[in-house]
């Protein structure tokens, strides 16, 4: 087991509000202070989704994708994971549309590969989807994070790194407690843990009051951590988080309590294969 232990920063996702936390960022100035931040409190990887910067309404633009790369990368070194789940696009064009972050070459990318039902919507993932990402990703050298949120979605990993469209060691991201993917608890996340392939590196989030149980795991069982207002509001039960920050802060508080140490920015582009920005 490593015991460097890498904390992803979730910092905005595209469902929380302002008015359900007034922390929660909006603009790509907030957006990507919340990062830095984050990257101060402990987090070697921000995971980006942008905000139309009056209405905070989920966007999914890459001018703002790039004002926040840019500002990032202005103050810091830590690893800049734009989304390219696009759940708000729709139309011919959504595939093309999601690939815009590859195009900016951040460090790496999320790269989702199953449809199903996501809150009240459809998350529309065609296997056409993941193929093209997958090979957009490794053209522009962007490290995927393959997102599962259910088991069927590792077996379809497992099948896109045997025919080679995912190179490297593969990271996942095992997303726990969303609706309607698999449920938080301690079984399940031992199953989705036992059906990933043998030398990957992986991540845990949980959702809402899963987080905290959920990252617990997660370091117990030598892997990776996120989180963030994308997955939660709460530092405890209400109790709001103040900033991305301050969760970090306490994920990486526990990490360490529990015998963890928190990765740098340098020890955690090692890990998962990343090159230093040029
Ligand atoms: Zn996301």
């Amino acid at each position: 087991m490593n015991n460097s232990i890498i904390i992803t920063a979730a910092v905005t996702g595209s469902n929380p509000t302002k008015k359900m936390n007034p922390a929660v960022p909006y603009t790509p100035g907030e957006i990507a202070d919340a990062a830095v931040e984050s990257h101060h409190a402990g987090a070697a990887i921000a995971h980006i989704h942008v905000r139309d910067p009056d209405t905070g309404k989920p966007a999914f633009k890459e001018e703002l994708f790039k004002e926040v790369l840019d500002r990032i990368r202005d103050r810091c070194d830590m690893i800049v994971n734009l989304t390219t789940s696009g759940l708000n696009l729709t139309g011919p064009d959504a595939i093309a549309q999601r690939l815009e972050p590859v195009f900016l070459k951040p460090d790496m990318c999320s790269l989702d590969l199953g449809s199903m039902n996501f809150h009240d919507r459809v998350f529309s993932n065609p296997p056409q989807w993941s193929v093209r990402a997958a090979a957009c990703m490794a053209d522009n050298r962007v490290k995927p994070e393959i997102e599962v949120f259910e088991p069927g979605h590792i077996r379809q990993a497992i099948d896109l790194l045997r025919r080679g469209l995912i190179g490297g060691t593969p990271y996942f991201q095992l997303c726990m407690g969303i609706p309607w993917g698999i449920e938080a608890s301690v079984e399940s996340l031992l199953f989705m843990k036992n059906q990933l392939p043998a030398d990957c590196r992986w991540s845990v989030l949980g959702v809402g009051r899963a987080q905290l149980p959920m990252i617990t795991m997660g370091i117990l069982l030598g892997g990776n951590i996120r989180v963030g207002f994308e997955d939660n509001l709460y530092l405890r039960k209400g109790v709001p988080a103040k900033s991305n920050a301050e969760m970090v802060g306490m994920a990486a508080d526990l990490a360490t309590r529990l015998g963890r140490e928190v990765a740098s920015v340098e020890q955690a582009r090692k890990i998962l294969e990343i090159p230093e920005v040029s």
